[in-house]
């Protein structure tokens, strides 16, 4: 166990000191280490979540001897995965077992167990959460036991386990269903956005994957559909060219950069760059194994809030936000992304019985979001929204109770597992309600 040094999360909002910091070689020595913790115990996946929802000054662990795929299983299409296996890492070895994860979101550069425990997706009316597609876990607890957590062992577990925010304890494998491998085609044009909007239960039916990302100065949305297809595709990249192409600065991401700076300081051209960069979308087909084609590289740091709202008054919310940043003058050199997800029964998941949208909203990372994240974060709650446990919001206990059906019911499984708090810290005792917080 190496003494703590200052760990910073990928937006460089979220900073702490922990007393120490581990990277345990094996489960057996992840469990001694629970136990041995003094401090409250948090891992760190890849550190992309926007909250401080991994911070500690106790414990905090680095799962990169827990990762990589253990088995896979096309027969049952099932992948066994080390908790702190990487995304990216994932792809290249899953095809080459004739497999492909079902779905993923923007980035693949998440550990996959800290992807699941925010409930991270990707886009499609058909397509859950990541974590819906969890067949099992094994979950190492306070105590340092061992949970194997399935439909039929320690149900409870993995009813209210799959979305944890690392509360129950800290998984060390994870088993998901996945699909045999399929390629996709990549569609991105430009288009009006009152016809977008207009159009967006067709686009719901008959797509895949539809998620459109609309610039509020434009009057123009960049619409991305990813379609099954047997067009052929290029040989996929290795493990090592995927690990690099997520930190890649394209030419693209280098434009888009130097936009938010010149914004930063002269707000005013901002709807001048939201016409650019839209038309800078136009166009383009592709085909390419799953894995590749879904994430992007994102190499141009931001803050992020985002809501899933009840699918059916989407456009609606997102015309007010928009209509709501126009007249207020609120700035933000980013496009608001619009993707579907399919409910789930997942206790804390944003999508409990619920069809959705997600609305994401950003801001650059080296200005202030509050007065954006603020006047949206106020419409977001008038439609009922749920929000994303990685990304920024400022809700506490009372304000989750209503809006998660089961939020009792998890708050007693972590008590029950965790009654000492070992996983506990300030910022998450507010959101649970515990230690003197509502
Ligand atoms: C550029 C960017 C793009 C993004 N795109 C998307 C997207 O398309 N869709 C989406 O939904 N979200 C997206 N996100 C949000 C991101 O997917 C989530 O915040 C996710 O949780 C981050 O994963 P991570 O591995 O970095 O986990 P971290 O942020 O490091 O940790 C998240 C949580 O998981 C816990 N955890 C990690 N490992 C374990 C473990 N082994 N056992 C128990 N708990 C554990 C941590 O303690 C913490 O509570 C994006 C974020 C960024 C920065």
């Amino acid at each position: 166990m190496a003494q703590g040094q200052g760990w910073t999360n990928w937006a460089g909002r979220v900073t702490c000191t922990p007393q120490a910091v581990a990277s345990p070689a094996d489960e057996r020595a992840l469990a001694a280490a629970i136990r041995a913790a003094t401090g409250p115990v948090r891992v760190a996946g890849s550190g992309h979540s926007f909250t401080p929802i991994v911070a500690t000054d106790g414990l905090l662990l680095d799962l990169k001897h827990l990762s990589g795929l253990i088995a896979a299983d096309p027969l049952r299409q099932t992948a066994r995965l080390g908790a702190g296996t990487k995304i990216h890492q994932i792809g290249r070895a899953l095809f080459d077992m004739g497999l492909n994860l079902k779905n993923q979101g923007d980035i693949d550069r998440q550990a996959i167990a800290g992807a699941l425990a925010t409930a991270t997706h990707g886009t499609g009316a058909q397509l859950p959460c990541l974590a819906a597609e969890l067949a099992s876990f094994r979950l190492v607890t306070a105590e340092g036991e061992v949970l194997d957590c399935s439909p039929t062992q320690n149900a409870d577990v993995f009813a209210g386990g799959r979305v944890a925010l690392g509360l129950l304890g800290v998984l060390s494998e994870v088993t998901l269903k996945v699909d045999p491998a399929y390629r996709l085609k990549e569609q991105t044009f430009v288009a009006p956005i009152a016809e977008v909007l207009r159009d967006l239960a067709t686009y719901r039916l008959h797509h895949r994957h539809f998620e459109f990302f609309w610039f509020p100065w434009s009057d123009m949305a960049a619409v991305k559909i990813l379609e099954p297809t047997e067009d052929p595709a290029p040989e996929p990249m290795t493990p090592e060219q995927m690990r690099a192409r997520g930190e890649l600065m394209t030419g693209d991401q280098q434009a888009f950069q130097a936009g938010c700076e010149i914004a930063r300081f002269v707000p005013q051209v901002t709807p001048i760059l939201h016409r650019l960069f839209t038309q800078g979308a136009t166009g383009r087909t592709k085909v390419r194994w799953a894995h590749e084609i879904f994430p992007s590289p994102r190499t141009v740091r931001f803050n992020e809030m985002e809501y899933a709202l009840p699918w059916e008054r989407g456009a609606e919310c997102l015309s007010e936000i928009v209509t709501g940043l126009r007249a207020r003058k609120i700035w933000t050199s980013f496009p608001i992304e619009f993707r579907f997800v399919r409910q789930d029964d997942l206790w804390l998941s944003p999508f409990y019985e619920r069809d959705a949208v997600t609305l994401s909203v950003h801001q650059y990372y080296k200005q202030d979001e509050t007065a954006l994240f603020t006047f949206c974060e106020e419409v977001f709650r008038r439609y009922d929204g749920r929000p994303h446990w990685g990304k920024l919001h400022t809700l506490k206990a009372k304000d989750l109770a209503n809006l998660y059906p089961r939020f009792e019911d998890f708050r007693a499984l972590r008590r029950r597992l965790d009654p000492k708090g070992r996983f506990m810290t300030p910022y998450l005792a507010g959101l649970m309600g515990e230690n003197g917080h509502v």
